[in-house]
């Protein structure tokens, strides 16, 4: 929180003096580049019984956190690719249609492409349904109490999601995640796999996601994945994961 503080009341000149501190973001949007196609649309995926929505905030909400570039090719590259490659795989099944919660806690009776593609189609949605463009909020009193009840502070709740990322060996995810007894608990998952799957060791309804995939970062911080876990906390929507929560609490899972 502090550091948030800092960069806003910082002028140019201070920032100039900072550049050699690798938690201040060096800001250089670059418009001229993304100006005709600034609002993302899922008009060009092909329909399926499987929902693929636009994203409800533009490409550059999240400037400087997270680049527009960046957003851009995730969602439109990344996130779509895998959609589609999910439609096709599960048609290869009997299953075209099954809930996606469904199919993910049975995954281990799938193909690799499905196992990939089902998680790298449900772990973006819910990404992005983890960020807000209304940067410092805060989770409510209900979750905060949670959280420190379960990790013992809300410094160690972060330290713990931070080591979750940072220590993903190569592609993967962090999550918080709602265990089946109601218990709060960090895990991480390689590649697209995630907490919902039967081939995860401690699985649980998820409610919050940093995808820590190259992809998610490097444009900006190259390879200084520990500074983009440090912004992300910047741009949380707490008040969706607060929602997901309560849902979790009650069984109930996010779905696209
Ligand atoms: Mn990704």
């Amino acid at each position: 929180m502090l550091l948030i503080i800092s960069i806003s009341c910082m002028n140019n000149q201070q920032k100039e003096n900072n550049e050699s501190n690798e938690d201040v973001i060096t800001y250089s949007k670059d418009k001229s580049e993304f100006d005709a196609s600034m609002k993302p649309s899922a008009a060009d995926v092909p329909e399926s019984k499987y929902h693929f929505k636009a994203l409800p905030y533009n490409f550059d909400a999240f400037e400087p956190v997270i680049d527009t570039k960046t957003m851009k090719l995730h969602y439109d590259k990344h996130h779509k690719g895998y959609y589609k490659k999910f439609i096709n795989a599960i048609k290869q099944t009997d299953d075209y249609g099954k809930d996606i919660v469904e199919i993910l806690s049975q995954i281990s009776n799938y193909s690799s492409a499905v196992r990939n593609n089902a998680g790298g189609y449900y772990n973006h949605w819910l990404f992005w349904h983890s960020l807000s463009p209304e940067i410092g909020q805060n989770p409510s009193d209900n979750l905060k109490n949670a959280l420190e009840e379960s990790f013992g502070s809300w410094d160690a709740f972060q330290e713990s999601f931070n080591t979750a990322a940072t220590s993903q060996f190569g592609s993967g995810w962090a999550w918080l995640i709602v265990d089946r007894d109601g218990k709060l608990g960090v895990i991480n998952t390689p590649n697209q796999d995630n907490p919902l799957m039967d081939v995860v060791k401690r699985k649980g309804i998820p409610i919050l996601a940093l995808d820590v995939w190259e992809h998610a970062y490097y444009i900006r911080y190259q390879n200084k994945r520990t500074t983009y876990i440090k912004n992300y906390w910047k741009i949380i929507d707490w008040s969706k994961v607060d929602k997901r929560y309560h849902d979790a609490i009650n069984k109930k899972v996010f779905k696209p």
